[in-house]
């Protein structure tokens, strides 16, 4: 019976090779870190989403290995059964705080919260305004809901004042933005976001994966950079990027939400409990980003230093507020080039070209991680410009 799907597959695998899409997977024989293993050497890594350089830090490894000794491996059955233990609760409180919102409620990835936030709270008499950029999750999550779909294009506030116009009649209008945008490194405005949505009588969500622990004087996301706090009804955001990195997610805001997830929520109903190792490193995790604001003070200086250099070098780059750095390249071929040429000189980085990132604007997309020291810095700004010069993008 395989067969005739097997020749089908054969020809979508083969189509996606052909139009240079196929993602091919470099294997790393170390920890994740600023400096990584990989094949015979070792490279600096510039495209991870570890921000705050939590990977392998030394006190989350062992506040996953206390909390497998003191609560286990596995817990073997969704929340409401008989999965939440202490650890849960006490994760779900510091990230509450963190966020200066009323509750949180822990899924096993962001995608999984972005995939859940919306069926249950929005109806057909609903409408849901979501940034044009937003993430797959969230795109994702409103196709499970019944509620109607509108579309605004990036950041752009005169439209999504179009749509808040065109959406009078709904019971209920939520807007719907990533707070970092991944392939630029712009920021939502969040404040003209609450202004609108007070204007017009909606709600405010917000994906932080890219923003919190980034964004702000101290890192706490969008809420801290605009001064929002108290006019964001929902937030989700993940574990896995700047918040240590492994995995799990959560939507946190008003008590009554998230009260209503815990009842309804379809990934957190059907699927398993986050494991104690991850929920035991998430709180020690918050623990060290409420004792000191140290390691995003070093992520800013150096998206700072790195952005400056890079500059002074005469790249293109996108302007931004986050750790996310785009170099414009903007030929989809010259993208890839310098990439591999890079790799050559022990920098890890990604181009990004048509479909990821609109036509003609192919990229380097660099992330900066407190876990970079001044040297890795300059190693990869050295790198960019021996390259540059190479591929004739730079004088001399
Ligand atoms: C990474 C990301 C997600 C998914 O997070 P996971 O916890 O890895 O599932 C969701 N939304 C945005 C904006 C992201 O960048």
């Amino acid at each position: 019976m395989y067969g005739k799907i097997k020749t089908w597959l054969a020809d979508e695998l083969t189509a996606i090779e052909a139009a240079g899409l196929y993602k091919r997977e470099r294997i790393i024989a170390s920890p994740q870190r600023a400096s990584i293993a990989v094949g015979e050497g070792t490279v600096l890594n510039f495209c991870a989403n570890n921000y705050l350089g939590l990977s392998a830090h030394p006190r989350l490894v062992a506040a996953a290995k206390a909390a497998m000794d003191s609560h286990g491996f596995g817990m073997s059955s969704v929340r409401f059964i008989c999965g939440t233990q202490d650890l849960h609760k006490t994760l779900e409180e510091a990230i509450s705080k963190y966020f200066r919102t009323e509750d949180t409620i822990l899924y096993a990835a962001c995608f999984d919260a972005n995939g859940g936030v919306f069926e249950p709270l929005f109806g057909e008499n609903d409408a849901i305004i979501s940034d044009m950029l937003n993430h797959a999750s969230i795109i994702d999550g409103v196709r499970l809901s019944k509620a109607k779909r509108y579309r605004y294009e990036n950041a752009d506030m005169a439209a999504l004042e179009a749509c808040l116009r065109d959406t009078q009649g709904h019971r209920f209008r939520i807007i719907v933005t990533d707070g970092v945008f991944s392939m630029d490194g712009n920021v939502a405005p969040m404040n003209k976001i609450c202004e609108l949505a007070e204007r017009y009588d909606a709600l405010v969500m917000v994906d932080e994966c890219h923003s919190a622990g980034v964004v702000g004087k101290t890192g706490r996301g969008v809420s801290e950079l605009f001064d929002v706090y108290g006019r964001i009804d929902i937030y989700t955001g993940t574990l896995g990027k700047a918040f240590g990195g492994a995995i799990g997610g959560f939507t946190t805001g008003r008590r009554e939400i998230i009260e209503l997830l815990r009842q309804r929520s379809r990934p957190y109903l059907f699927s398993n409990s986050i494991p104690p190792a991850i929920v035991g490193a998430g709180i020690e995790m918050f623990r060290m980003l409420d004792e000191s604001d140290e390691l995003h003070a070093k992520l800013a200086d150096n998206v700072e230093y790195f952005r400056t250099q890079m500059l002074a070098a005469g790249f293109d780059i996108k302007p931004t507020q986050s750790a996310i750095c785009a170099v414009m390249l903007y030929d989809a071929k010259l993208s890839q080039l310098f990439a591999s040429r890079m790799l050559d000189e022990g920098i890890y980085v990604t181009g990004f070209y048509y479909p990821v990132v609109p036509k003609d604007q192919a990229r380097i997309r660099v992330q900066l991680s407190a876990g970079h020291e001044r040297e890795h810095l300059d190693k990869c700004v050295a790198a960019f410009i021996k390259v540059g010069r190479e591929l004739g993008l730079l004088d001399g």
